[in-house]
């Protein structure tokens, strides 16, 4: 049943506890046991997280004020190429001696446990819609090439649906060759006749 079990976010706080007044200052690097964040943005399983830590003794509590730097990855909306975000965020919370409903987190065997703190500030510090940069103008919409790459980039004509569709299906388009082929020839022999 103990939090600090396993639980790389669980900070100890004994000889700061009915000590008001007293301070104390706690680093962790963590490597970051489950995916925080979304499918599309997110820091990740195993993504190295920096968190620099002050502890506060008061009377009802411990207040811990930290500094979370780590890296989220995902990829563009637009463009869809991979991108790496800065994640720094800071939280602060009083964790109280006891149960109360004043207070939403609680010490408990003489840990702290930042982890949900942690999570919800990283959750919200990402962007809904990430993307490469402001202005990324995302894929062409009729061949897909992303169009930052490809300055100046446009097609002559529009592509015709139909023959994108044929594209897909080769074995189809070849089946009918021959036919429109025999056509044509034949129409040009007589023409030349
Ligand atoms: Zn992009
Ligand atoms: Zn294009």
């Amino acid at each position: 049943m103990s939090p600090t079990i396993d639980n790389p976010f669980a900070v100890p706080v004994f000889d700061l506890m009915h000590r008001p007044g007293e301070t104390r200052e706690r680093d962790l690097d963590v490597v970051v046991p489950e995916d925080f964040g979304s499918e599309l943005i997110g820091v990740r399983k195993g993504a190295e997280m920096r968190i620099n830590t002050r502890l506060e003794s008061l009377h009802d509590g411990v207040l811990v004020s930290a500094e979370i730097d780590s890296v989220a990855t995902g990829e563009c909306g637009r463009c869809l190429i991979d991108i790496e975000l800065p994640v720094e965020v800071d939280i602060q919370e009083l964790f109280a001696y006891s149960f109360d409903e004043a207070f939403d987190y609680t010490v408990v065997d003489d840990h702290i446990d930042l982890e949900p703190l942690i999570r919800d500030a990283v959750v919200l510090s990402l962007p809904f819609q990430p993307v490469c940069q402001e202005d990324c103008l995302g894929l062409c919409p009729q061949c897909g090439v992303r169009l930052l790459d490809n300055p100046g980039h446009e097609h002559e004509e529009p592509i015709d649906p139909r023959w994108a569709a044929l594209a897909g299906l080769e074995g189809l388009a070849e089946a009918e060759t021959p036919d429109i082929d025999g056509t044509a020839s034949s129409s040009a022999t007589e023409e030349k006749r």
